[in-house]
């Protein structure tokens, strides 16, 4: 049987990358550019105070100090937005506010709470350097530096760093649209009669939300029954998207045909078990370059081996290039025991403690058991090898929120 770790190289190695969309600077949030971007414009665009002061030449207060100041008439006025400046008159000081052109001739802006401003006269008490508080125009950006490259993940400081150039919309990788296939005779949804023996299709929500949480477009494909034919449709259906995830019916039960109808529907099979608790069966195709998935019907497994697989497989379809999930070392809180043999992926709460992360692990980890993947922090990694774990013992934590209760400032 295949390890985690090999199973998920054959994944990730023959992964798509997606084409590109030009989306609205909005849009472009939590996306990665398809393409660099270039500056248009020098940024600053023109020379520009960075306090609010005079508008000075040096050579009129060379050899200021307190014992000889200088004294400069005031003539005009430079503030943000307003009308631009006349050129500074020798042996005057221009009144000037952040943000505001400074005036060609000036070479130094110095601050208010430096001078003594009486009526029309101005008087300094220093000589400035040259340049002084003066942001230049292209200091931060000249036009065609590289400003993003390609790759970046648009957040909220990059967007700043666009929206100042006057960017409107960008390039970036198309987020994947995901085709989400639940089969099963037993299950159904809110509204449908209740039949004995049925239980309502949790997948389905469950494998759409994890899909558009990664950054995809989830589509919903009709529920197939365990009917090899009508499971064949809906799995052609199912390709036309970038991707497919196929819930239930991949173990080797009678009734699970998702083998069968994955190869009806062309698809070449990679892998069809991982060695990992749980979720055992965790099947892996191609059908073309779009990639398919199978993985285990019951709620656990089929959530814990969408974190494991599918979502790095998508985040590197949009060309994230931290496709993973974060971990960290967590001490455990309490003694834990489990039956050797495979990797477990134990859900787990976290509790932050003078810095470090305690886990407990849940009481219900069994494989159906929704109500151990809510309010879970974390999946601890617990080796293959080892059964019993002492309260305090260090074990790997993927993190699946980010986020602490305590301030970091506290
Ligand atoms: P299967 O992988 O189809 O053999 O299903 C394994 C277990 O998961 C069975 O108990 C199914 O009833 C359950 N199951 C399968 N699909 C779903 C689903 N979409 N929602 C909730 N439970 C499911
Ligand atoms: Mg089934």
């Amino acid at each position: 049987m295949l390890s985690i770790a090999d199973a998920l190289e054959s994944i990730l190695a023959s992964i798509p990358t997606l084409g590109a969309e030009r989306v609205s600077l909005d849009d472009a949030l939590g996306r990665a550019l398809a393409a660099p971007v270039f500056a248009r414009h020098d940024a600053p665009p023109f020379d520009a105070s960075a306090m609010d002061g005079w508008a000075v030449r040096t050579v009129d207060l060379a050899g200021a100090s307190d014992a000889a100041p200088s004294t400069l008439e005031a003539n005009g006025e430079s503030r943000a937005g307003g009308e631009w400046p006349a050129p500074i008159t020798p042996r005057t000081a221009m009144r000037i506010f952040t943000g505001a052109p400074v005036p060609e001739g000036a070479d130094a802006v110095v601050m208010q709470e430096d001078v003594d401003a009486q009526g029309s006269l101005v008087r300094f008490r220093r000589a400035p350097p040259r340049g002084a508080h003066i942001r230049s125009r292209g200091e931060d950006l000249a036009v065609g530096a590289e400003i993003l490259a390609l790759g970046a993940r648009v957040g909220a400081g990059e967007i700043a760093l666009l929206a100042s150039q006057g960017v409107t919309s960008v390039d970036v990788l198309r987020a994947p649209r995901v085709a989400v296939l639940v089969n099963g005779d037993e299950l159904r949804d809110p509204g449908e009669p209740a039949r004995a023996g049925t239980i309502f299709d949790s997948n389905g929500p469950t494998i759409a939300a994890a899909v558009r949480e990664a950054g995809g477009v989830a589509i919903r494909i009709p529920r197939a029954p365990d009917e090899l034919e009508a499971l064949t449709t809906r799995v052609r259906e199912g390709l036309l998207a970038d991707a497919l995830v196929v819930c239930g019916g991949v173990s080797v039960g009678d009734h699970d045909l998702v083998h069968l109808a994955l190869a009806a529907a062309g698809v070449e099979a990679r892998f069809w078990k991982v060695a990992m608790k749980p979720g055992k069966p965790l099947t892996f195709g191609l059908a073309g370059t779009t990639p398919v998935f199978g993985l285990p019907g019951n709620p656990v497994s089929a959530w814990v081996t969408f974190e494991l697989f599918v979502r790095p497989a998508l985040r590197r379809m949009m060309g994230d290039p931290r496709p993973f999930r974060r971990v960290i070392e967590v001490e455990l809180g309490h003694a834990h025991r489990r039956s050797t043999g495979r990797i477990e992926l134990a859900r787990a709460r976290l509790e932050w403690r003078d810095g470090r992360a305690i886990a407990s692990i849940g009481g219900k980890q069994g494989s159906g058991s929704t109500q151990s993947i809510a309010n879970v922090d974390a999946l601890l990694i617990l080796p293959a090898e080892i059964g019993t774990f002492e309260p305090g013992a260090r074990v790997p934590a993927m993190l699946l929120r980010e986020g602490s209760d305590a301030s970091p400032f506290a």
